[in-house]
């Protein structure tokens, strides 16, 4: 048994998406700014890639651009914005403490240039104050950048309201809602967003793909020098296979997403109620506004490495913690900030499920995290002084 559930890391092409990726492949492999037809055919697939993405968001296919993922279209957006704002002495960015390090990291670069970085916190269960973002927003605040949902802890943010709020304040909003397309109804248009990143590779697409929306009067600058591709925005020729293949994987993800979110939700609810049952055991971030495929626990008196080593032994692929963050002993930076110590944290547990998902596999996932959980409980030198009264539960 094989149960992926590390969706949140990365999802496999659904079958639609490989089709559209082998046609383009197959018969419009041209380079889509050649002048002749068979360079055509690539900038009509192309064009018509664009204008699917921007259906599928509420936007205009001139306010697509395309990148190579999630990274770069957070990258280039905040770049963009801070660039627009220093040309009006505009210097503060607001943003929170759970973001991606896509955000994260362009922000604290951002910070040697002269920027003033005020990163909101959250409420306990991870969902950002939009009061608090409005009392943050200053004269010289030239974006706020808060993301749509959440990698970690799968928590949905109020984004129709702070993007408002910038509105009427008039500072550019922009979302990373890489989580957040195709798995819930995103509107740009509605949702108050100047500007929004997504990446294929979390819908169903292929990886090294995604899309910045960039509305009409918002400013980019290109990250990249050459070509005057994607209208002087992004120099290089364009994926167009991959492209074609994030088209496909976002319509159809969008059209099965009513469906794929109540069979989702009610497995997530499944596997939290079953986990809720480990003593000592706390789910992370909101119970009712999160993804529905996203479970987080902390498990108290555990390592959340060996958590996932024990769960691989039983064919659960899972994850602690963001994939960018395993490997060091940091814990999660979004764990800490809805105040989770740092002992607990360690001991964190992340299953992102996909649509496919079975009864039986949800049975099977309950089971095999309490049986880990208490097996590694069995030799923690952590748990023993907790069950002696040495250190004190806090779960
Ligand atoms: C995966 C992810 C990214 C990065 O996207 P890539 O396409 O892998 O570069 C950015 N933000 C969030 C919230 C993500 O989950």
């Amino acid at each position: 048994m094989m149960i992926y559930a590390d969706n949140a890391a990365t999802t496999k092409m659904s079958e639609t998406a490989i089709k559209a990726m082998m046609t383009v492949i197959n018969e419009s492999w041209g380079n889509p700014s050649s002048l002749y037809s068979h360079g055509q055919n690539a900038a009509e697939a192309l064009e018509k890639a664009r204008k699917t993405i921007a259906a599928q968001i509420g936007a205009d296919p001139r306010e697509i651009v395309f990148t190579s993922g999630g990274s770069e279209a957070d990258n280039q957006a905040i770049i963009s914005a801070a660039e627009a704002g220093k040309k009006n002495g505009k210097k503060h960015i607001i943003s929170t403490a759970i973001e991606h390090h896509a955000v994260l990291h362009t922000l604290e670069k951002l910070k040697k240039d002269g920027f003033e970085i005020t990163l909101l916190g959250v409420h306990e269960n991870g969902i950002v104050i939009p009061s608090e973002v409005e009392a943050a927003i200053r004269g010289d605040t030239c974006l706020v950048t808060v993301m749509y949902a959440n990698n970690e802890i799968g928590t949905i943010q109020p984004v129709r309201e702070i993007g408002g709020i910038c509105r009427r304040k008039n500072v550019l909003f922009h979302t990373d809602a890489v989580q957040a397309a195709g798995h819930i109804p995103i509107n740009v248009k509605d949702d108050n967003i100047d500007m929004l990143s997504a990446s294929a590779h979390k819908f169903h697409g292929p990886k090294g793909v995604g899309f910045l929306y960039a509305g009409k009067g918002v400013r980019l600058t290109s990250l990249i020098e050459g070509g005057a591709q994607e209208r002087g925005k992004r120099a290089g020729t364009e994926n167009v296979s991959g492209i074609a293949a994030m088209a496909a994987a976002l319509e159809e993800a969008n059209e099965k997403m009513a469906e794929n979110a109540a069979r989702l939700t009610s497995a997530r609810d499944r596997i939290i109620e079953g986990l809720k049952k480990i003593p000592h055991s706390a789910l992370n971030g909101d119970p009712v506004r999160r993804l529905p495929g996203n479970v987080n626990f902390c498990f108290e008196g555990i390592e959340g490495e060996s958590l996932l080593l024990l769960l691989d032994d039983r064919g659960i692929c899972a994850s602690s913690g963001s994939a960018c963050t395993s490997g060091s002993l940091d814990p999660s930076h979004v764990l800490l900030a809805i105040g989770r110590a740092h002992d607990v944290a360690h001991g964190s547990l992340r299953l992102s499920i996909g649509e496919d998902i079975t009864d039986g596999e949800v049975d099977h996932i309950i089971r095999s995290v309490g049986e880990v959980v208490s097996y590694l409980r069995g030799f923690s030198p952590v748990w023993r002084d907790l069950t002696s009264g040495k250190k004190e539960f806090i779960l």
